[in-house]
């Protein structure tokens, strides 16, 4: 096993790696900017280390200093978490060169994935199903991607392969307008992440977001752990997530889960990672994978019972996976709240310090949270506080005990989206079930209009 790790990260998570290392015997390092010394994951670890001022360049993505963190603490591992520099190859190639070990993928395959043109190319060689699309990057002649938006079909969409966050991506509905969004798309790629190449899809209009959780040992065993529905987002930030996803029947579940898991095997792939689908109509349709943990891993621990960053960190060590196949067996359902410091109807970020703060309980309650009352929340990251896990024997039971548990939660002194994921819960369409992923916002839309609540 490990003897030391240290975690790159803050927040919700840094104290999610640092209960999961603690639970396995090993000793943390929380590395730390200048405004985050009172996070609570600093407390309760073993050692900590100031890395830099409040910029994340400055901090939480400086190389150098969380090597150099790693290297006077005499840790082992470096824990990237999500975000930040999780899926940064050249970091984790750092890591390995300068003699430690990287908890995720090699770096080889993170920049294979994170090359969206290579990682379409290498996922259809392994058998799994891609939008129907261009299949390479789109060359500077008019008439070739005329032609090819027409054996597509419109509308199409004209994606930056180094793209990522929803950014970087243009619909395309007319042939009129194709070659302009082409160039349009390519300047803002190059201008935005230094490099023009972009390559087109079929645009799927309605639909859902289902994504697969998988986890390979690199050493030939690789098993799923079935799918979350991420359905519920805005400005393609996910708001809500459940596992299982409404609707997807135990025998489509073996058959992508089979193909992931084929896919990992494939490319040697290590640790846990997600493949990104759009499934609309019954079919799935490889968008990307993410060679990291997520933010929504909870619901498929809580259906599965396996504890992914404990299983990231054992893959970490050299162990074989433990865990087979036939051991993953789905029970009831689970859903995920994401509470974030933001006004709930604005949406604008509400940082400052929190006076109050009482976390649900119950049957089948999980918060992941950094949150204390005395806590200041920080305006320089992300606006996420925490996140609210429920689950139940099924889908409605697991939906009552998140309205329960989200009227128990109580943070107060700044602004949180606690109200608008209180009317998510209540909306009979969310209850159904199955929405495509522009539902939220047509519903927030409908709302805005009419200044009606949903539900
Ligand atoms: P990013 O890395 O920026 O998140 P993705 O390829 O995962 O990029 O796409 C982000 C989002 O854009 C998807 O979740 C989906 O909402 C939308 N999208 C991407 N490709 C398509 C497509 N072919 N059809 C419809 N929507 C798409």
């Amino acid at each position: 096993m490990l003897d030391k790790v240290v975690i790159a990260n803050r927040g919700e998570i840094a104290l999610r790696i640092l209960r999961a290392c603690h639970s396995l015997g090993i000793r943390t390092v929380a590395v730390h900017s200048t405004v985050d010394r009172n996070l609570k994951h600093v407390a309760m670890a073993d050692e900590s280390v100031c890395i830099g001022p409040a910029p994340s360049a400055q901090s939480y993505l400086n190389m150098a200093q969380i090597i150099a963190a790693a290297e006077v603490t005499d840790a082992q591992a470096i824990h990237p978490g999500y975000g930040f520099l999780a899926e940064n190859a050249d970091f984790a190639e750092r890591v390995e060169e300068s003699g430690f070990v990287f908890i995720g993928p090699r770096a080889d395959t993170i920049r294979l994935m994170g090359d969206k043109v290579e990682a379409i190319r290498a996922m259809k060689e392994a058998g799994v199903p891609c939008v129907p699309g261009s299949g390479g990057p789109l060359g500077d002649d008019p008439a070739e991607n005329i032609r090819i938006a027409r054996e597509i079909g419109y509308p199409v969409i004209v994606k930056a392969s180094g793209g990522g966050g929803g950014r970087g991506m243009r619909v395309v509905h007319t042939e009129a307008a194709l070659v302009n969004a082409i160039s349009t798309t390519k300047a803002e790629a190059k201008a935005a992440f230094g490099n023009d190449m972009v390559y087109m899809e079929k645009f799927l209009e309605n639909p859902r977001h289902v994504e697969i959780q998988v986890l390979a040992d690199g050493q030939g065993n690789a098993i799923h752990l079935g799918e979350r529905d991420c359905s519920m987002q805005r400005r393609h930030q996910k708001v809500v997530e459940e596992a299982p996803a409404p609707g997807i029947t135990p025998e489509l579940r073996a058959e992508i889960g089979k193909v992931c898991v084929e896919a990992c095997l494939r490319i040697g792939y290590r640790g846990a990672g997600t493949f990104e689908f759009l499934f609309e109509n019954g079919r799935f349709y490889f968008i990307e994978m993410n060679t990291r943990i997520q933010v929504e891993h909870p619901v498929t621990e809580m259906v599965t019972g396996v504890d992914l960053i404990r299983e990231q960190l054992m893959i970490a060590a050299g162990q074989k996976l433990s865990i087979r196949q036939e051991d993953i067996v789905l029970e009831g359902h689970a859903i995920e709240c994401r509470i974030n410091a933001e006004d709930p109807e604005s949406f604008l970020p509400s940082p400052g310090q929190v006076h109050h703060f009482h976390a649900p309980g119950g049957p089948g309650v999980r918060v992941d949270s950094h949150v204390y009352a005395g806590y200041t929340v920080p305006p320089n990251y992300d606006s996420m506080i925490g996140k609210l896990i429920v689950h139940g024997p099924d889908r409605e039971t697991a939906i009552c005990r998140m309205r329960v548990a989200l009227s128990e939660m109580v943070v107060d002194g700044i602004r949180t989206n606690i109200p608008l994921q209180q009317r998510i819960m209540a909306d009979v369409g969310f209850q159904q079930g199955g929405q495509n992923i522009h539902y939220l916002e047509k519903r927030l839309k409908e709302q805005k209009e009419k200044s009606l609540s949903i539900g």
